[in-house]
């Protein structure tokens, strides 16, 4: 497998740190508003990451961080008169919730800014102690010019920077030795959290919070680190200088950028107003139609937002729903029509034409029941699995991986009727979906819940808020409001409907 290295600008073959073992840093949102579409592309690029390096056998340690403290943050707080706690917790549940709509797993953690202040006071200390950063009436800086690598992934001209940086000095910043030198520590103003320190109280810069987050929870070495491109400069770089000057190893070995989403080709951001949330999206489409759109372009390639593109996905998706869904008819008519006893199990003729049956799970094997000529048909499904894998192999390439699914939707469509044995249409139904599935799409109709199965799932909801376990007792009311099952918390108990 091979990925693009913003460090090396070449595709690198990807060797792991550890065998089998995938360290894996994402760098999350600031938490001050509903999330847009721009922030959800990294955040379904890498999530279809991780999910293919699973695909691949890769144990994926999968870390991303909520940027809960910041500027934004403490002007949203001020203008609504309640705390920057309270708009983070708010705007990080708002997340969580479009990130499960948006079919985004949810990281192995999700660290919080606010609650790693101990561990950016321990990696300041040790880099004022080596001499990599100084402080000036409380303020703590990084001291650029002792890190000889510094730019090393930007691949920057310094002294332009430097030069152009001078005339950038912001009033009270002209204490800097350097003007690429950078915020460490920063003391409070009037009416911003703050916690004590060493140097002052006060908060800490924002890139010191993804070097001690990524090192408690992955390690001083990691695998990938990743984030939109315009992460790349400043806030890499410098989570590179803080890291590698405090531990004395290399950070990430393989840094992933992805490119923006624009409208109207200009990068689509809160600052330009030109935005549209995922929750305003959601109220137009299908948000499986969003991921398909994200992923029908490469991560590394700009991407222009526009209705009649998210038509074109919409359209695609159906597409791939419409085979899926005509293989699982005649997987379930294929049952009907040749099962003479009628008995439940499923029916398949054997290579001689006679039938018998057989269970699910059973450990009959495809070869066993497939006639050669199926076998063809299997293998030739088969090699749309392989082409599926050499694009992503090459740097996640998610546009030829979507037409190889096309490609075996095409071939499905013209080779597979109800004359064909079950457990070849039901092969070729788990190949489709399963390569959706790895790009995080979900194309098969969601079982309909019995009304047993909704009762059941109460009962452990209610056994689970007993026990005090209300995580378990959240995941079942969001399985349930998956499937259209509203909850009502009533004095005769919990009561439910379908949507
Ligand atoms: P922020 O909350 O601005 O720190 O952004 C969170 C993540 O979203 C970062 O990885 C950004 O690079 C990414 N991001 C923000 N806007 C866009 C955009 N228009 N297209 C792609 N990625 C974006
Ligand atoms: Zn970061």
């Amino acid at each position: 497998m091979r990925v693009y290295n913003t460090l090396s600008k070449r595709k690198e073959e990807f060797v792991p740190l550890e065998p089998g073992k995938v360290k894996m840093y994402v760098c999350g949102p600031t938490v001050y508003n509903l999330i847009h579409i721009g922030n959800a592309r990294p955040m379904i690029v890498f999530d279809t990451v991780r999910r293919y390096l699973e695909h691949k056998g890769y144990e994926v340690n999968y870390v991303s961080n909520f940027t809960d403290v910041d500027d934004k943050i403490i002007a949203k707080a001020n203008e609504e008169g309640v705390s920057a706690q309270e708009i983070s917790e708010r705007y990080i549940a708002e997340c969580k919730k479009d990130m499960e709509a948006m079919n985004v797993r949810p990281a192995t953690t999700h660290p919080r800014a606010t609650q790693e202040i101990d561990g950016m006071i321990e990696m300041i200390r040790t880099l004022m102690d080596k001499g990599y950063a100084y402080n000036v009436d409380g303020t703590v800086y990084f001291r650029t010019r002792k890190f000889a690598e510094y730019g090393k992934l930007s691949h920057k001209n310094l002294d332009d920077l430097r030069s152009g940086g001078r005339s950038l000095l912001v009033t009270g910043e002209d204490q800097k030795e350097d003007p690429l030198d950078f915020v460490l520590w920063k003391p409070k103003k009037e009416g911003e959290p703050f916690w004590p320190s060493p140097w002052s109280e006060g908060r800490p810069g924002w890139h010191i919070e993804c070097s001690v987050m990524s090192k408690k929870y992955l390690g001083e070495e990691i695998d990938i680190h990743a984030g939109g491109e315009d992460l790349i400069f400043p806030h890499h770089e410098n989570e590179i200088a803080q890291s590698e000057c405090c531990n004395g190893k290399p950070f990430a070995k393989y840094w992933l950028h992805n490119a923006f989403l624009n409208i109207d080709n200009r990068k689509m951001s809160k600052s330009l107003g030109n935005f549209f949330t995922v929750r305003e999206i959601s109220e137009k489409y299908d948000l499986q139609v969003l991921r398909f759109f994200m992923l029908s372009a490469h991560y590394r390639s700009p991407l222009n937002f526009s209705a009649d593109l998210m038509e074109a996905a919409g359209n695609g998706l159906e597409r791939i729903r419409n085979a899926v869904s005509n293989l699982k008819y005649i997987m379930e008519s294929r049952t009907m029509q040749n099962c003479p006893e009628g008995n439940g199990a499923a029916c398949v003729l054997d290579s001689h034409g006679e039938s018998g049956h057989i269970m699910e799970n059973s450990a009959a094997s495809e070869d066993a029941v497939l006639t050669s000529a199926e076998q063809d048909i299997l293998a030739g499904a088969k090699a749309y699995e392989t082409k599926f894998d050499e694009a992503m192999d090459d740097d996640f390439n998610t546009a030829d991986a979507i037409a190889a699914i096309f490609e075996l939707v095409k071939y499905a469509n013209s080779n597979l009727t109800s004359a064909n044995s079950k457990e070849l249409v039901q092969a070729v139904y788990g190949e489709l979906v399963d390569l959706c599935g790895i790009l995080g799409l979900i194309v098969e109709e969601k079982e309909e819940l019995l009304d047993a199965d909704i009762e059941a799932l109460i009962e452990e909801r209610q056994a689970a808020r007993k026990a005090k376990n209300f995580a378990r007792a959240d995941e079942i009311r969001n399985q349930l409001a998956e499937q259209g099952i509203t909850l009502l918390d009533t004095r005769e108990g919990v009561k439910w409907k379908r949507a």
